[in-house]
């Protein structure tokens, strides 16, 4: 997508945009820029239209509203995991999961990642490339004015670290939220991250416009985190403790703490008394997420009554602690799953015959 495409832009943006392009139109702009995203489409049948033709025309040939094309879609009954194609035919998938609340949708920031995780689909996938403002902005889009799915949250869980993508997602965020737009409120917006200290300390300077934060951890000490999840080699979990309780303390917010659990990895009762300590003084919600293993997978999911078991004892320490149920799971739509085998496949293959996927491999 390219600076003309809608989805780059908020509203005030896309007004100056058209501005510069044709030097005149920002309130017309405005007002079409309003419509496509509050209904999913441009009729311009206002009165302000009426002798306003051939500015329309003029408007809507320099847009581009080219959306992603959704190519496969899969879904549990419940949960439905959408894999949409790029331009450059690269694939990112989106999950939008109903809740009770109001619809939630997961989107990708990157296609692929870079984090290494071990236990994680997409980290094997390596990273093929970042995910542009307009890409992100437009997965929302989809769900919403194609699919039709009502979207009241936007959680940044699928494919790729989004602190990795920081100044992309942030735009995307902005976009997002712009009241003419989408408007989603920035309590309604959720970024995930394994742990990027750096980055959460600039989410924290964000302000007002800061979203939600959720912190995969995983592991209730270094050595076992570093096994689990090789970013704890470059922030260990006391810098990341730190920078969590500023965040907390710096935006009001609490953070959301994802913890995976693996059978025998890190689903004894002595990891969750390890784990309750470490996170104790944070203003946090914890959410149990049960493994979703793949063929020849090295790792395990946990038996259910040891979940059961990890989560009663948090609770007794007196954490919120949420437990997953088992929506997502048959796609492989639950937390650092995204990206399957056959994906995976794919992806390696466009990275051998897509030069300009070449180039941008970190
Ligand atoms: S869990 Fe998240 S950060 Fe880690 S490799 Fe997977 S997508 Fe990347």
């Amino acid at each position: 997508m390219h600076s003309n495409s809608i989805f780059e832009h908020t509203y005030a943006s896309y007004a100056d945009y058209i501005a510069s392009i044709l030097g005149k139109g920002k309130l017309h702009a405005g007002m079409i820029y309003e419509e496509f995203f509050r209904r999913g489409l441009v009729t311009a049948n206002g009165a302000a239209f009426d002798n306003a033709k051939l500015l329309l025309d003029a408007i809507l040939s320099a847009t581009d509203f080219t959306l992603p094309v959704v190519v496969r879609e899969h879904t549990d009954g419940t949960t439905r995991k959408i894999l949409l194609r790029t331009h450059d035919h690269f694939e990112v998938e989106s999950v939008l999961i109903p809740m009770q609340a109001g619809g939630t949708l997961c989107v990708s920031s990157q296609v692929g990642c870079r984090m290494g995780c071990t236990f994680c689909e997409t980290g094997r996938m390596g990273l093929l490339r970042n995910l542009t403002a307009a890409e992100i902005v437009s997965q929302v889009f989809v769900a919403r004015h194609r699919l039709q799915f009502a979207v009241r949250n936007v959680v940044f869980m699928g494919m790729g670290e989004p602190f990795d993508n920081y100044d992309e997602v942030m735009r995307a965020v902005r976009i997002l939220c712009d009241p003419k737009g989408l408007g989603f409120g920035p309590r309604h917006v959720t970024i995930s991250t394994s742990g990027r200290v750096d980055e959460i300390r600039r989410l924290t300077s964000e302000g007002a416009f800061a979203p939600n934060l959720a912190v995969s951890v995983n592991a209730p000490t270094d050595e076992e985190r570093n096994r689990l999840m090789p970013i704890n080699r470059r922030h260990n979990m006391q810098q990341l403790y730190e920078a969590m309780r500023a965040y907390c303390q710096q935006t009001g917010r609490q953070i959301l703490v994802a913890y995976v659990l693996l059978r025998e990895q890190n689903d004894t009762l002595e990891h969750a008394d390890r784990l309750a300590a470490y996170l104790q003084g944070l203003n946090i919600k914890i959410n149990l997420i049960p493994y979703n293993p793949q063929t020849r997978d090295r790792f395990a999911a946990s038996a259910p009554e040891v979940i059961d078991a990890f989560a009663l004892r948090l609770r007794q320490y007196g954490y919120r602690t949420l437990l997953r149920g088992t929506k997502g799971q048959g796609i492989m739509a639950a937390c650092g799953q995204l990206g399957n085998v056959k994906l995976r496949a794919e992806m390696r293959a466009a990275r051998a015959t897509t030069s300009e996927g070449l180039n941008q491999i970190a």
